[in-house]
């Protein structure tokens, strides 16, 4: 049994032994389930397509598939199919094995070493399995078959990867999941429930007409409708985790992609959510916020809970005023209210710094490496248009009633159309991040003497081109000055 002239080869989806590189005429495919409660019989459809998939990948004719279905190896019930395979490898019928994870084949040691020297009478050692290495071809093969048949010690790894693939099949039959009652549907999450779906309706309307989600969620309070959870005050981010969801336009996700309808009924179309989508990006572009007077606005960071610093203005008296960057802890805000850093000190460090930065080797050569590697940016914009064309087409060709393509039709199309939109936004980004540094570099000393003269939104253009965010650290309380140890700034590169 010893196998020096033994191949070994290896694909991602399986392992696979080749004993003197025989061809295998005709394989075997076997399956199996222990119990069929709760629909585990889709277990076996699973099972059957992974074998299915492996023996292509290798080039194998099947020649059979054999199935036992709810029937336990333990239980030493027989197992009709398992003993026709044994047949037909007997007799030369089939010249190979393959099987989703050897503990399908076997549960108890002695099966195995049955097994075992049937493939050595015949001659047959290609046992391929989609999970596991195992190799029955030589010493350190069988020495693993048996550990993987005498321990169980796997099977909770492997219940495991069973729930997952069952909750993938769940998600691709678009059954409703998560432990919470979704806003706008009965507690079997299928049923619309007509008073929140109301709602939901209003607020989409509502954010697409351009109101902002500031006044929805005062609207939405002002209704006395609570959360799911039970909450009587909403929060914008609650507001928008409900009208941002998939599932309100009737779209399963599974770990947060579509994969297909859901069998509940929408309470929007699918082109309002894409409304809803382009306004919040349209709006995380723009950056609506408070008008920006302060030159770090958003650009720092509270050193003890790492929420963005909110600029504020302190008056000591009518005419002497301070300006202060500070941790607030209001609603919506969630920081920790206990930094505080008087503006100016910090402001005049970072600009400095800024300037400095934009005159040293370092950034000159980050720069002109990204350059070197910079694609057709005019190119990727046009792709990009094209494929969001393509997207609301298709969008629109599944949304129409009766369906005009099939949601897998619908996937299939859409999956690589989004994944190239994301590839060129991906590329976009990096190198427009820093658009603004290529005409700044090098400009340090020029810029130290024009700055009286620039208007707000040049010096933050400047500050941003060269500055992700400084983090602003505690400070010592009655401290007089800054202490420059309290600026952490993370430069751009
Ligand atoms: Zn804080």
């Amino acid at each position: 049994m010893a196998s020096n002239q033994n191949q070994r080869a290896r694909s991602a989806t399986g392992n696979v032994l080749r004993v003197g590189g025989r061809k295998v005429r005709s394989a075997a495919i076997y399956a199996r389930i222990s119990s069929d409660v709760s629909g585990e019989k889709l277990g076996v459809a699973r099972q059957l397509e992974d074998c299915r998939k492996l023996a292509e990948e290798r080039g194998w004719h099947v020649g059979d598939e054999y199935v036992d279905n709810d029937i336990s190896a333990y239980s030493g019930k027989p197992r009709p199919e398992y003993l026709r395979m044994l047949a037909d490898l007997e007799s030369g019928a089939r010249d190979a094995v393959i099987v989703y994870n050897l503990d399908r084949l076997h549960r108890i040691p002695s099966e195995l070493e049955d097994f075992i020297s049937l493939c050595d009478r015949v001659g047959m050692h290609e046992v391929a399995t989609v999970t596991a290495d195992i190799d029955l071809g030589n010493d350190d093969g069988l020495f693993m078959a048996r550990i993987f048949a005498a321990f169980a010690a796997k099977e909770s790894g492997r219940k495991s990867a069973r729930g997952k693939r069952k909750a993938r099949q769940s998600a691709e039959a678009g059954l409703p999941h998560g432990p919470n009652r979704p806003f706008g549907y009965e507690d079997d999450k299928v049923t619309i429930r007509d008073s929140e779906a109301e709602i939901i309706r209003q607020l989409v309307n509502r954010l697409i007409a351009g109101e902002s989600m500031r006044s929805l969620t005062t609207w939405l309070n002002s209704t006395d409708t609570p959360t799911v959870l039970g909450a009587a005050r909403w929060r914008t981010t609650t507001v928008k985790s409900v009208i941002c969801s998939a599932r309100i336009a009737g779209l399963r996700t599974h770990n947060g992609e579509i994969v297909g309808p859901g069998i509940w009924e929408p309470i929007i179309t699918v082109e309002q959510r894409e409304q809803v989508l382009a306004r919040f990006a349209e709006r995380a572009r723009s950056g609506r916020r408070a008008p920006r007077t302060y030159l770090l606005s958003g650009l720092l960071r509270c050193g003890r809970c790492d929420t963005p610093l909110m600029s504020s203005t302190k008056h000591k008296s009518p005419d002497k005023k301070v300006r202060r960057y500070i941790c607030f802890n209001g609603p919506d805000r969630g920081g920790c209210g206990r930094l505080t850093v008087v503006a100016e000190p910090v402001e005049d460090l970072l600009r400095d710094s800024a300037f400095i930065r934009l005159d040293s080797d370092e950034l000159r050569q980050a720069w002109e490496g990204r350059v070197k590697a910079n694609p057709d940016l005019a190119q990727l914009n046009q792709e990009i248009e094209e494929d969001t064309r393509a997207l609301t087409e298709l969008a629109e060709l599944y949304a129409a009633r009766p369906r005009r393509i099939t949601a897998a039709e619908w996937m299939a199309a859409r999956d690589p159309i989004e994944a190239r939109i994301r590839d060129a936004r991906r590329a976009i980004a990096h190198v427009a991040d820093s658009t603004g540094l290529s005409d700044l570099i090098g400009k340090g000393e020029i810029l130290r003497e024009q700055w009286p003269d620039l208007l707000i939104d040049r010096r933050q253009a400047i500050i941003k081109a060269t500055l992700r965010y400084a983090t602003i650290a505690p400070g010592t309380p009655g401290a007089r000055s800054l202490d420059i140890n309290r600026v952490q700034p993370l430069w751009r590169e």
